[in-house]
């Protein structure tokens, strides 16, 4: 009786055992693991932008997405899935990157995201893939040639950007005191520039490339490093050490060099 109940408690054992090592397994598959929930859809969902030249632009004539940061996209789908075809992208702005990787909509943000410690409480970046600027564009009837001619002058930034912060320190440090309006889009504030609404629109230097036309010009100021990293969701970090992994890869084998040079960036 004694033995049999010493077997009846290893059985029980043996199968508690077996199941919590069965559930992990299930707990484990369920979840999966972030690569795999991306193998399994067959596609990389990647939120870049839609209007920045040589970075992440749309042609609507073709409706196909060109530039730097769309290449780079192609080239993490073809390391996860093999194919540098399978890759989903959705149009983001400053504004809607985070909530769309948030909500798990997209796997990845390669938007001209600035990597700051704030933003690096909230979701996960890659090293730096490109470093731009901030800059200014005017209109050439302005008459304003620099930072220190728009005291008083009001500036037209994006919502959600790190442009107000860091035209706030450039100008206050040449004595400029400005004033800002705020927009959801970047559309919004150029045609704030052209109806006379803003006196500047300022934002990344690769951004308001895609905004200069015969009337304005884009001045030499360049200030506030802009270190861009591909952003994932702040739970995913397996996907986010694996990122880092080939985007360090790519910046020791020249790869991404080669794609700023095809560029010109
Ligand atoms: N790169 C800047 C930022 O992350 C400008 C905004 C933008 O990328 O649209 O805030």
């Amino acid at each position: 009786m004694k033995f049999a109940k010493k077997i009846l408690c290893a059985a029980l054992i043996l199968a508690a055992v077996a199941g919590t090592v069965f559930a992990g397994g299930k707990t484990e598959s369920a979840q999966g693991g972030q690569l795999d929930k991306i193998r399994n859809a067959g596609v990389l969902k990647v939120g870049v932008k839609s209007d920045v030249p040589n970075f992440g632009l749309l042609n609507t004539a073709s409706n196909t997405y060109e530039g730097f940061e769309i290449e780079l996209s192609g080239l993490i789908a073809k390391e996860i899935l093999g194919d540098a075809a399978k890759v989903a992208f959705t149009p983001v702005t400053a504004a809607t990157r985070g909530p769309l990787l948030d909500n798990g909509d997209i796997d990845l943000v390669i938007a001209t995201f600035t990597i700051t410690e704030e933003r690096k409480l909230t979701y996960n970046f890659s090293t730096s893939y490109y470093t731009d600027a901030v800059g200014l564009l005017v209109k050439k009837a302005a008459g304003i040639s620099g930072l220190d001619g728009l005291d008083g002058k009001t500036v037209g930034v994006a919502q959600s950007a790190t442009s107000r912060q860091a035209l706030e320190a450039a100008a206050s440090a040449v004595g400029a005191s400005v004033k800002f309006a705020e927009f959801a889009t970047y559309p919004e504030i150029k045609a704030a520039l052209d109806s006379g609404r803003v006196d500047a629109f300022s934002v990344d230097r690769s951004i308001l490339r895609g905004y200069l036309d015969s009337e304005t010009v884009l001045l030499d100021d360049a200030f506030s490093p802009q270190d861009y990293g591909v952003a994932s969701k702040f739970d995913n970090k397996e996907l986010a050490s694996y990122i880092d992994g080939l985007i360090q890869k790519w910046l020791g084998d020249g790869t991404i060099k080669a794609l700023t040079d095809k560029y010109k960036i």
